[in-house]
């Protein structure tokens, strides 16, 4: 069982608190955390008030349930009464209001996407709408979405596949040229195989019940030039397959990214190693049925049931070390995913995770952010600004910057903490900082002890402004910050004053 702290909740610290991705949380009342309310779904009590039964909404009987005390909400063509969840909801009972009696589908999905709502919420399920206000996002027949999203969605992508004996292969034509490997995620689960390749900010989607089975492992191999993506089945059986196999939900179709539901797939958890007195790193592994390659600067989504209730939590992958970009050979195709977690004793999500035993699963989502790579680009000063495990993005970043941007001249971490028991990675940001001398770390802590003769304090004006020193006046600059949400929107607030412009900054946030 969870030990959840009895005083005021959530903590001053919790992530339960603080805001994200600039919306704000307000204070729960005792009692009303979201243990208390997985308590309250699994009592029993009839949350909806129709004693189990599951009715078909018309809008007018939405409509009339606008109330605090009587409150149904639809979200993609469910309806839920949350008048009961009302006081556990972390963004406030206004923030809920919004929606009251009406579609809440789009709020829902500009504040938080990623909440498992459906789980959070399914002793609260009222019924289905019986005229839909609107057909759920990314149902549309395909005609439709063609034709919706024909003026703003990049040139139509479009799919074939042919075979040998014992090959099958499926070609994406995406007409695009900044398609990777990280672009494409490919799933093959029971009868379903499933492509998800990200143009721009859509997904074009091939999913089909393949006609024959294949054996466990496939290739996927990327011709950056023209856009084309070739995934290599092998047949279980050398005989002829008459047609791929049979369309399922969304084949074919190209659906605006954000509304595209969050997609998982199990991994397996494979080691864990302490890192400092309260961080590990955790590294998973992808099933070898699985094709996925999180992009720098994205984050993902863990999920986990707690309790019967599927939690979910964003968390950012590392590299294995900040060397490990430079071994060679680098595989393409890597397995495993390295993540740096910070186990909060009181927390609701990470203590779960650190029950863990090697060969557990744990659900990985596909991956979301807003960090671009071209942002890196001709670069010449990179300033990295992190307050504890806000360093996690900045991983990557580092690496894939001193590896794969000639122009670049330096890079600068300034990494606050508390104390220095909390740096994660000190020696190998020290030893990185000896070999390549592009890149200097500063180490500022709020609460050092006595021998500590760097700097103190918190982010400020006075500090950043000493730190920030171009190299040259036109010196082409990106600023990324990660933190605490308060950290995060103050060093916001400060750069701005000091005059570095939108394009120059970069905030890390869910
Ligand atoms: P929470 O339950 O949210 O609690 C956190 C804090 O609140 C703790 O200090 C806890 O002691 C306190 N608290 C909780 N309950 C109480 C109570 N009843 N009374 C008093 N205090 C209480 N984190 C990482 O470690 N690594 C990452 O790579 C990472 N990436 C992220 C990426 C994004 C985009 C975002 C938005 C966040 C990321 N995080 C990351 C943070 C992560 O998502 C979680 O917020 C974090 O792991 C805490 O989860 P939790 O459920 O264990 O803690
Ligand atoms: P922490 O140890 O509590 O704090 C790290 C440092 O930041 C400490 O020196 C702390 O000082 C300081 N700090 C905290 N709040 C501050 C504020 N309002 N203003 C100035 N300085 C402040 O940090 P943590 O527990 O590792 O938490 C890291 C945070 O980063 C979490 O909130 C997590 O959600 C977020 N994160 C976000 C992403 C993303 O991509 N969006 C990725 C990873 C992590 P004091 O403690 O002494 O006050």
């Amino acid at each position: 069982m969870l030990n959840v702290p009895s005083q005021s909740f959530p903590g001053p610290s919790s992530q339960q608190r603080v805001a994200s991705g600039g919306r704000s949380k307000v204070p729960l009342k005792q009692g009303r955390s979201l243990m208390d309310w997985i308590r309250l779904t699994k009592s029993g009590k009839d949350l909806t008030g129709l004693k189990g039964r599951l009715i078909e909404v018309t809008e007018e009987e939405l409509k009339k349930h606008n109330k605090k005390d009587d409150c149904w909400i639809c979200i993609r063509g469910f309806v839920y009464n949350v008048s009961p969840y009302m006081e556990y909801h972390p963004g406030g009972e206004d923030e809920l209001m919004r929606a009251a009696g009406s579609d809440g589908t789009d709020l829902f999905d500009q504040v938080h996407r990623w909440v498992n709502y459906e789980s959070m919420l399914k002793e609260c399920l009222v019924g289905r709408m019986a005229m839909k206000p609107a057909l759920p996002k990314g149902m549309l027949p395909q005609s439709q979405v063609t034709d919706t999203l024909a003026k703003e969605s990049p040139s139509s992508p479009s799919y074939d596949w042919f075979q040998t004996d014992s090959l099958v292969t499926i070609v994406i034509y995406t007409k695009q040229k900044d398609i990777n490997l990280d672009s494409v995620i490919v799933d093959h689960r029971d009868d379903s195989f499933r492509v998800e390749t990200v143009i721009k900010d859509y997904s074009y989607l091939v999913h089909v019940a393949l006609s024959h089975e294949i054996q466990e492992d496939f290739s996927v191999l990327v011709v950056e030039n023209v856009g084309k993506i070739e995934i290599v089945l092998k047949k279980k059986e050398n005989t002829s397959w008459k047609r791929l196999g049979h369309p399922k939900e969304n084949h074919n179709s190209i659906i605006p990214k954000k509304d595209t539901g969050l997609f998982y797939r199990k991994c397996q958890l494979v080691s864990k190693e302490d890192v400092t007195h309260d961080t590990k790193l955790f590294c998973l592994m992808l099933p070898p049925s699985t094709h996925l390659q999180v992009p720098v600067g994205q984050h993902v989504y863990l999920k986990l049931p707690i309790t019967g209730t599927e939690i979910v939590k964003p968390y950012t992958p590392v590299s294995d070390s900040l060397f490990s970009e430079f071994k060679e050979p680098v595989l393409p195709n890597n397995i495993y995913i390295y993540f740096l977690i910070k186990i909060y004793p009181a927390g609701f999500f990470t203590p779960e995770l650190d029950h863990l035993q090697i060969g557990d699963y744990v659900s990985v989502s596909n991956p979301e952010g807003n960090f671009i790579i071209s942002q890196l680009q001709e670069l010449e000063d990179l300033f990295l600004l992190a307050a504890g495990t806000g360093f996690t993005p900045m991983v990557k970043v580092l690496n894939y910057a001193l590896t794969n941007i000639p122009s670049l001249r330096k890079v600068k971490l300034m990494f606050f903490n508390k104390t220095e028991d909390d740096i994660i990675w000190r020696s190998q940001l020290e030893k990185l900082a000896f070999k390549d001398k592009r890149f200097e770390v500063e180490f500022v802590l709020s609460a050092p002890t006595s021998e500590w003769s760097g700097k103190q304090g918190y982010i400020s004006p006075a500090l950043l402004s000493e730190f920030l020193k171009r190299s040259s006046d036109t010196s082409k600059v990106l600023i990324c910050l990660c933190g605490p949400t308060p950290f995060t929107e103050q060093g916001m607030k400060m750069l701005h004053d000091l005059n570095f412009s939108k394009d120059e900054i970069h905030s890390f946030t869910a």
